[in-house]
């Protein structure tokens, strides 16, 4: 009867409905966790990888790389004279400064699969490159004073260059001569600060074998000469 083909399509219409509202509701806990995951993992300013998230990814990486009896380097960057910058152009524009620097890092260093930068902590960053020998994390090191450079963002109140610019120091090691990244790392900024102390924007590479030291300077033209 017409009676009961209409309750036949409310019953069908409810349904529809309700499994659609179950769909919905799966998708959007999805949507829900994902975006969790991203903030919880993320840092707000730069889009990189926070510090928490780091030394997670950095631990993990650094174990797979004993397993695999693989190199790993890590590269501590840091913006130079970047207090001078927020006192010039206050700390609004320092923000934007460091994002864009971020940014830029960020592109010039992640090539791989495997590799990943991080926001370490305020205006410093950390590359992390897997299976990399010093010369590939040399080149990636340039590469990445080479693009923040090439932003010529203002700096007037630098002693570097009258744009910003960023110091790095870096180290590759194989990861089974230490027990921890921690050891990467302290190598990595004892580098970076090396960097600092010979004039800034520049790298210094430092060899954990052999204690060998090697800094490059940066010439115009994005050329550069061993120190
Ligand atoms: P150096 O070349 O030796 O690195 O000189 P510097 O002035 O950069 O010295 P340092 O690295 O010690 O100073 C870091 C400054 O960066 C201090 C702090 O005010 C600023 N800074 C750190 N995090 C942030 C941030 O998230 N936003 C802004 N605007 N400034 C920050
Ligand atoms: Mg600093
Ligand atoms: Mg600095």
């Amino acid at each position: 009867s017409i009676y009961m083909l209409f309750t036949l399509f409310c019953a069908n219409l409810i349904g529809a409905a309700g499994s659609y509202a179950l769909e919905y509701a799966n998708r959007r806990a999805f949507l829900e966790r994902r975006l969790l995951h991203e903030v919880a993992t993320h840092d707000g300013l730069t889009g990189l990888l926070n510090r928490a998230a780091f030394e997670d990814e950095i631990r993990r990486l650094w174990s797979q790389a004993q397993r695999d009896r693989q190199p790993v380097a890590v590269i501590m960057l840091d913006i130079d004279c970047f207090k001078a910058f927020n006192d010039t152009y206050g700390h609004q524009a320092g923000d934007d400064c460091l994002r864009r620097v971020a940014v830029a890092a960020g592109k010039a260093a992640q090539r791989r699969p495997l590799d990943f930068v991080a926001r370490y902590g305020g205006e410093e960053l950390v590359v992390v490159l897997y299976g990399a020998d010093r010369s590939y994390a040399e080149e990636v090191a340039r590469a990445v004073l080479v693009s923040v450079s090439g932003l010529k963002i203002p700096h007037a109140g630098s002693v570097v260059q009258p744009h910003v610019t960023v110091s790095a120091g870096l180290v590759s090691m194989d990861a089974i001569l230490a027990s921890s990244h921690d050891l990467g790392i302290q190598w990595a900024d004892k580098a970076l600060y090396m960097a600092k102390e010979r004039g800034r924007n520049r790298y210094v590479a430092l060899d954990p074998l052999t204690m060998r030291r090697t800094a490059r300077d940066e010439l115009p033209n994005d050329n550069y000469k061993t120190a």
